[in-house]
């Protein structure tokens, strides 16, 4: 038997239940979870987010699942068909991965994060808010090996949260040294994208309503950062703030889905400027109004970010090895499963900076 976090009904808190360890196929891997990041997500889906209930009943998943699909675990059992993993390996399943053993034509490419029938644990998939989880076989090419001598944390948040802005800062967008970034919200994903972003040399300014994420975002290298409560009088000021520090950005990166929280920001991009779109959204926040205008006369592109590609993991364990990063400080905290519950409510208040982590799981 094994412990799992179970979203039973939308907004109820998860259930803490005894399940039977998964079976193993013929193709499939079973992972020992040892650390799975909380995502704002996972918290969507809680929330019973239509975006995310879309996706989770286009995937096949329905209710009572479990939830989480920033993990990184130890192979504990494989299938007899599989060859490339063994028992032992540590690897990490990308948040967006192949659901058709990279047969599709965007899996073909090399952009698996895409794929035509993808595969989101705890959506289509029982994920990793429990001791054991079952990787199905049309997806366990995307298993990414992690070197030893990385941290589990940092392991299992680069499936998601920072696999994110990683593909946002070195493949839709190509930041180069002294560029100017606005990043909007600093939570697991926002303060990864400034871990990177300085350590690519680019000027990054955070935007967040809690003090103690952009304390972090400091500790991360922002040259800037400013705090508001969500009121639009407020965030006029910064808007102007900025434009008088510095003129004009290049890039910005929203990680919160929220419109009235990015907008107003959208003056301050340059032209041939580039608004990254990676946070997910609430209910009736879908729509974001766009100053088309300003679009147009800027030729102001507009990019949307899903997670990483399984193929291009190999970078960023390299530069964890090499010291080039610090995730420290996007960490906010480790739980329990057990405590699984406290964390979306901290997350709803907004209150949590950085990243938590279940690294217990009975
Ligand atoms: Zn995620
Ligand atoms: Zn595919």
């Amino acid at each position: 038997m094994m412990k799992a976090a179970r979203l039973v009904e939308f907004q109820k808190p998860l259930k803490i239940e005894d399940l039977d360890v998964p079976k193993v196929g013929k193709g499939d891997v079973l992972l020992k979870v040892i650390s799975c990041g909380i995502c704002r997500s996972d918290w969507h889906l809680w929330r019973g987010d239509p975006a995310l209930v879309a996706y989770m009943q286009w995937s096949g998943g329905k209710l009572p699942i479990t939830q989480g699909h920033e993990v990184y675990g130890e192979i504990v059992e494989v299938g007899e068909s599989v060859t490339r993993l063994n028992k032992g390996d540590k690897v990490v399943m990308p948040a967006s991965s192949t659901g058709d053993n990279r047969t599709c034509k965007y899996c073909m490419e090399g952009d698996s994060n895409v794929c035509e029938h993808l595969v989101i644990a705890g959506y289509g998939i029982n994920g990793c808010f429990a001791e054991y989880m079952l990787i199905p076989e049309r997806s366990v090419i995307d298993l990414v090996k992690v070197p030893d001598g990385i941290k589990s944390e940092w392991a299992a948040l680069s499936s998601c949260g920072f696999g994110t802005s990683w593909n946002a800062f070195t493949m839709k967008t190509n930041l180069k040294p002294s560029d100017i970034v606005v990043i909007i919200g600093a939570g697991g994903m926002g303060l990864s994208g400034i871990a990177i972003a300085n350590a690519l040399g680019a000027k990054v300014i955070a935007i967040d309503v809690n003090e103690r994420s952009l304390e972090k975002a400091k500790m991360l290298g922002s040259v800037e950062t400013y705090r508001h409560s969500g009121k639009s009088e407020e965030l006029n000021k910064i808007v102007e703030d900025i434009m008088k520090k510095y003129g004009s950005v290049d890039v910005i990166y929203d990680t919160t889905g929220i419109p009235e929280a990015v907008i107003p920001f959208l003056p301050l991009l340059k032209v041939h400027g580039t608004l990254l779109l990676a946070g997910l959204m609430m209910k009736g926040k879908e729509i974001f109004p766009l100053p088309a205008d300003l679009v147009v006369a800027r030729e102001i592109r507009i990019q949307g970010v899903l997670m990483l590609p399984a193929q291009k993991f190999d970078t960023i364990f390299k530069l964890m090895k090499e010291g080039k990063i610090n995730l420290d400080p996007v960490i906010y905290k480790t739980i329990s499963i057990y405590d699984v519950n406290d964390a979306y409510k901290e997350m709803s208040e907004y209150k949590n900076a950085g990243r938590i982590i279940i690294n217990k799981f009975s």
